[in-house]
């Protein structure tokens, strides 16, 4: 892992926004927790989406969909059946690592030693292996170009197999009709199974859209870059449903309608780019990914995807019942086809988490600080008297009075006030506000603003609306 991630892993930690999971075993691999700034800044991540999602568009509803589901659904999706990695076992240190991810490491390490055109041709000889589902043809690349065990060091490979990322349980007890069901590897198929349900209760006409948030689970085996890739994460997606044969116009409108969120909550354009797919899923006639430059590079934040009808048509054969939409315009019955826009919460968080990070180093001073847009600041401002008494406590707990049902507030009396900026700082919020003995006489406080550290005298009946506007989004 690279410095600039291990310091925002650190950071993260020691000012409570993620922690590894059950820390006090030592964690659980690719699973993490929350914490209290962590959760505040998630849940403005997520009720900022869900509302530009739902509040904006007046022809876009939610839904919140169970994660247990009817296992035939994942029959129906495809996910039984092609849900897969191939996995490759070292058979001295009994480690198990992704095929197509070993060969690609190695490339990397080949590109940086100079070898670039043996680097090429190895991805290029790994990407055919794939698209041809030649198994055993991956595990020969593997030993044929002596890629050895990080931990053993020996090329004593098992064959490649498929591994099924699902994670499956038991519903009702062992010794009557247990049944095998699976933990969603991802929200949408809650979204189609109910397409019917929500088109006619909530009187939807084409085009429409159904978004959720929701919990995913992935048993994903190379889980690395902490919470980059994890088994158990949050997504937000939005389905689209929309009359055949306009799918590619609606397609670029969502793409750009998303680039342009994105660039709105902060993130610089310099630091985005699309991505377009090559090889498109089997249910695809168009794909594309919006990429984030992480510190370990150019990686995937969201994903824009047209899905023809592959998802509605297949639960129309499996499940047996209609799942067709009467177009009053054109008089006809059809299967929509379906746009869609998926988003990972958790790495949401991580790209803004890395965007805000900002460490500033001159002559007189440093600091580290969090620059998010105030709209997501997991606090939006915080209280401070600059002494214990003379009765400011009591005049800066009015003010907290006078905001807190609004906003997220800190009230903080310890340390000296320098201390304080910086604690604040640490977390990100935008806004300091200090109470001193002129506010006594005037009514008047200080604000310090987190970006620029500049400071300004203000009435506090000026606060509420100060705060409500640097945070609208
Ligand atoms: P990747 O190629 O990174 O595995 P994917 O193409 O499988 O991702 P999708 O199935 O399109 O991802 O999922 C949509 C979004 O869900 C991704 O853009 C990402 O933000 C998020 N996501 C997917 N898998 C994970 C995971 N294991 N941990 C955290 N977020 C994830």
């Amino acid at each position: 892992e690279n410095a600039q991630l291990k310091d925002i892993i650190s950071h993260a930690k020691e000012y409570g926004f993620v922690y590894p999971s059950s820390e006090i075993y030592d964690g659980l691999q690719a699973v993490y927790d929350y914490g209290a700034y962590g959760v505040e800044l998630k849940n403005n991540l997520k009720r900022l989406w869900w509302e530009t999602m739902t509040r904006v568009h007046e022809n876009i509803v939610g839904i919140d969909a169970a994660i247990f589901m009817h296992p035939t659904t994942w029959k129906a999706s495809g996910h039984v059946d092609s849900f897969n990695d191939p996995m490759i076992d070292n058979k001295d240190s009994k480690k198990r690592y992704r095929a197509d991810v070993l060969v690609e490491e190695h490339a990397a390490k080949l590109e940086n030693e100079g070898k670039v055109e043996e680097a090429k041709q190895l991805t290029a000889a790994l990407a055919r292996l794939l698209e041809a589902e030649d198994l055993a043809g991956v595990r020969d690349l593997i030993v044929n170009t002596g890629i050895t065990c990080p931990i053993s060091g020996t090329t004593n490979w098992t064959d490649v197999r498929q591994f099924n990322l699902m994670f499956s349980t038991q519903v009702g007890s062992v010794a009557e009709d247990a049944s095998t069901i699976y933990l969603r590897p991802e929200t949408a198929q809650g979204i189609f199974v109910n397409f019917l349900n929500v088109q006619k209760t909530a009187r939807m006409k084409v085009p429409f859209g159904i978004a959720q948030i929701g919990k995913a689970f992935r048993n994903e085996i190379v889980a690395r870059q902490f919470i980059f890739r994890m088994r158990e994460f949050e997504q937000m997606e939005m389905q689209f449903f929309v009359r055949p044969g306009t799918e590619l116009d609606w397609y670029k409108q969502w793409a750009e309608t998303r680039m342009n969120w994105h660039l709105a909550l902060g993130t610089p354009a310099e630091k985005l780019r699309k991505h377009d797919h090559e090889k498109l899923a089997h249910y695809a006639n168009a794909a594309m990914d919006i990429e984030y430059e992480f510190p370990f590079g150019f990686k995937e934040v969201e994903g824009i995807h047209s899905r023809t009808d592959f998802d509605l048509k297949s639960h129309q054969e499996f499940s047996k019942k209609k799942q067709q939409y009467f177009d009053p315009e054109v008089n006809q019955n059809y299967i929509p086809y379906v746009i869609e826009t998926s988003i990972g919460a958790d790495r949401l968080f991580l790209l803004t988490l890395c965007n805000a990070y900002t460490e500033e180093k001159s002559e007189e001073k440093s600091r580290t600080y969090l620059k998010f847009h105030p709209a997501i600041a997991p606090v939006k401002a915080a209280i401070l008297p600059i002494t214990k008494k003379d009765g400011l406590p009591e005049k800066a707990q009015e003010i907290v009075e006078l905001l807190k049902y609004d906003f997220n507030i800190i009230y903080e009396e310890a340390a000296s006030i320098g201390k304080r900026y910086a604690r604040q700082d640490l977390i990100g919020t935008p806004f300091c506000i200090a109470v001193d003995h002129q506010t006594l006489e005037d009514n008047t406080v200080t604000i310090r603003h987190r970006d620029t550290t500049e400071q300004e005298r203000v009435a506090i009946s000026e606060l509420h609306g100060r705060i409500a506007e640097a945070t609208s989004f």
